[in-house]
């Protein structure tokens, strides 16, 4: 039986993250739904100033990495500060892996491209369906779908026919479209821990991407899920993207970067 989730803001989970970050860890954040609020429209989503002042002065402490499948000069433009490791595409880009791996990433997509305006009409497929490539990974927007059942399911059989067979990454307004051998937002922490000679991450997220990160992650990494979920397989949950303020602000006190008039 799983373990169940823990709050991790609870007396239990601040000794945990205690414990965690008089290690040393990585720590890394998804953005959307993470370090921003979910909003309605993707291209809408910031991260408020209030949080990224408080994240500031933790990428100032430790090494600190946010991981999105956005692109990423997208996300790169959507982050008021810069932490020492911006990740995007799910893991392609911010990490320097060899050119003919990302070629060959490139061309699977553009194959992609390709066979959805030949053969599969991606772009008949009803308004609001909002097509985007991002060179290393395609991502499929249907919130604004006026038949978003019947889109979805048009979708679904298209993705059947595409060669090689997609990766598939299920949002709730949106599908990624990633080559089976790229990589991963897992592979891609596993590198910069490497890089950091570390052994030790906390890893944030809300969404089905950073289900990957958290039902692979190490016994001593802190997995932490915006939202709490029974199925999900992180370990430490938050209640809502609005605690990840508390959150943060727990960190930066820990690290010994913010006075303790701040924090509850
Ligand atoms: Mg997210």
């Amino acid at each position: 039986m799983a373990v169940p989730m823990k709050h991790l803001l609870s007396p239990e989970g601040k000794k945990a993250l205690r414990a965690l970050l008089s290690e040393r860890p990585l720590l890394a954040f998804d953005f959307d739904g993470t370090l921003s609020p979910t909003v309605m429209m993707a291209r809408q989503a910031r991260m408020p100033q209030g949080l990224a002042r408080t994240f500031q002065e933790i990428c100032d402490a430790l090494p600190c990495a946010v991981v999105s499948g956005r692109g990423i000069d997208d996300i790169r433009k959507r982050l008021p500060i810069q932490p020492k490791y911006v990740i995007g595409n799910h893991g392609a880009e911010g990490i320097a892996w060899p050119d003919n791996h990302l070629l060959a990433l490139r061309e699977t997509c553009e194959s992609w491209m390709t066979q959805a305006r030949d053969q599969l009409a991606w772009a008949d497929m009803g308004p609001g369906l909002i097509i985007e490539p991002k060179t290393y990974s395609i991502c499929l927007h249907f919130r604004l779908a006026l038949q978003r059942a019947q889109t979805v399911n048009a979708l679904k059989a298209s993705f059947a026919q595409l060669e090689p067979a997609p990766h598939l990454i299920w949002g709730d307004s949106s599908v990624d479209l990633l080559p089976e051998n790229g990589p991963t937002k897992r592979i891609a922490l596993e590198h910069l821990l490497k890089l950091e000679d570390r052994q030790r991450a906390l890893y944030i997220g809300d969404d089905v991407a950073d289900e990957h990160v958290f039902l692979a992650a190490p016994p001593d990494w802190m997995t932490v899920r915006i939202g709490r979920d029974t199925r999900s397989s992180a370990r430490y949950f938050l209640y809502h993207q609005t605690e990840m303020m508390d959150c943060l602000r727990f960190i930066a006190r820990v690290a010994g970067f913010t006075p303790s008039f701040h924090i509850h």
